[in-house]
């Protein structure tokens, strides 16, 4: 058995979802398991419409238009589209009464874009006489606390899983299961969501939880690359990544794979291979719990963009202890996540993401410290075998030097995987362009 999973951008219009099914076709004998996102950008939709309603209007045209074009084209009839469009536009009526919208509520809204694109795709492979049948995810054992927009998913779903799909896993069941990423239920049967780009953990979820031979995540291009195409035209497919390597991956901004949804998958070592669905042939890369050979020098660069840089320091630093302890309880006060840190004996440098909220917490940070705050930085990381790291680095600032470029701060990860610099937004591509040449070129 294998999971497939399709995200948005894969099922965005009818062309696209006939494209999906003559992917699962093509693995059918290898009785595939499917989840699938809600189409192209309905979440974003979905969640703009809710704003609206909050402030009266009711407007579910976009999604409406989207859903019922597709059916239309694919030649469907999908009674259950409408009435959930319908539901979906007494919700939001609902919401422009009200002038409120809870994250409950929220979440309960763009669940509707999951549901109706499993419902898509079961017709559209039955008419292609691919048997199929769609499930909402809780029908298949996803549970969820009740952290409503990020909630997570209950232990009892490993057994869930196995216990409501034992028919399929079985073989006594031949209609391929299609199933609503990104959506679950809490234990009051309220339905909850697991973040955005919560598919991924559905879908490893679901593999590791039956035990599958591979989870498949299908994207647009040839698997992980050494960096953004966008960026570096000469970016190359990197065949074999461990999970541990995947997931500082995604944290430091390549679109490979949601950070949490390596969690279940490394648990049972279930491989989790990322394939291309404009070149099927081609074997993507696969991310498991080792490299299969000598771990390769350096394996990729990304970046995230818009990051802050706050500087503390102070002279009570020197030589005390509880200094780090009272700043990072100050973040944690102020609910600030923070990226990378670097300290010295009388400063500490930290990075968090630049639309966090920092008023408060720079006032109380002040009462202790001299604190500076530095927008529009970037953090530039490189991941890669750390016990090269000297040469990495003596690579990586030879090349900068040349260039007359300054980076701002630097650290190694101790989980060993990564060396992240911080440079000015501007500058980002700039560095990772150069950091290619001199490591992969
Ligand atoms: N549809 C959801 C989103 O856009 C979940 C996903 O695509 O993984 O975030
Ligand atoms: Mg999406």
């Amino acid at each position: 058995m294998i999971v497939m999973k399709f995200g948005g951008s894969s099922v965005a219009d009818a062309e696209r979802i006939k494209h999906v099914a003559s992917i699962i076709q093509a693995y059918e004998n290898e009785r595939p398991l499917v989840i699938l996102s809600a189409m192209g950008d309905t979440t974003d939709h979905l969640l703009e419409a809710a704003d609206l309603a909050v402030n009266g209007k009711v407007d579910i045209s976009k999604v409406e238009k989207l859903h019922l074009d597709t059916a239309r084209i694919l030649d469907v009839d999908v009674p259950a589209i409408e009435e959930l469009l319908g539901e979906l536009k007494t919700l939001l009526t609902g919401i422009s009464m009200l002038h409120e919208l809870s994250k409950r509520s929220r979440d309960y809204l763009v669940s509707f874009g999951e549901r109706m694109s499993v419902r898509l795709m079961s017709a559209y492979l039955n008419k292609q006489n691919i048997p199929a049948k769609f499930y909402d995810a809780w029908d298949v054992g996803f549970v969820s606390d009740s952290n409503f927009m990020n909630a997570e998913l209950l232990p009892e779903v490993w057994k869930n899983i196995p216990e409501k799909l034992a028919a399929y896993k079985n073989g006594g069941q031949k209609e391929i299961p299609i199933v609503t990423g990104f959506i679950a239920k809490d234990k009051n049967g309220v339905i909850t969501t697991l973040g955005r780009g919560g598919s991924d953990l559905s879908a490893t979820m679901l593999g590791a939880a039956l035990g599958v031979d591979e989870i498949q995540t299908w994207k647009d291009v040839d698997g992980i690359l050494t960096t953004d195409p966008r960026i570096v035209k000469n970016a190359r497919p990197v065949p074999e990544v461990t999970y541990e390597e995947a997931q500082e991956l995604a944290m430091f901004g390549s679109q490979v794979l949601h950070p949490r949804s390596m969690i279940p998958c490394r648990k049972t070592g279930t491989p989790v291979r990322v394939k291309n669905s404009y070149n099927i042939k081609s074997e993507g890369s696969v991310i498991r719990e080792k490299h299969s050979g000598k771990t390769p020098r350096v394996l990729a660069i990304t970046n995230v963009k818009n990051v802050d840089l706050i500087d503390i320091q102070s002279n009570s630093m020197f030589g005390a202890c509880g200094f780090l302890a009272h700043v990072f309880n100050q973040f944690l006060k102020w609910n600030v996540v923070v990226d990378v840190i670097a300290t010295s004996e009388v400063s500490v440098s930290l990075t968090v993401n630049g639309n966090s909220k920092l008023d408060g917490l720079v006032e109380d940070l002040k009462k202790a410290a001299d604190v500076t705050v530095k927008k529009e930085k970037a953090i530039v990381t490189i991941i890669c075998d750390a016990s090269s790291s000297s040469s990495i680095l003596a690579d990586a600032f030879a090349a900068l030097k040349k260039e007359n470029i300054n980076v701002q701060m630097i650290s190694q990860g101790a989980s060993k995987v990564n060396i992240s610099f911080l440079v000015d937004n501007s500058q980002a591509n700039t560095v990772v362009q150069i950091l290619h040449t001199a490591l992969f070129e």
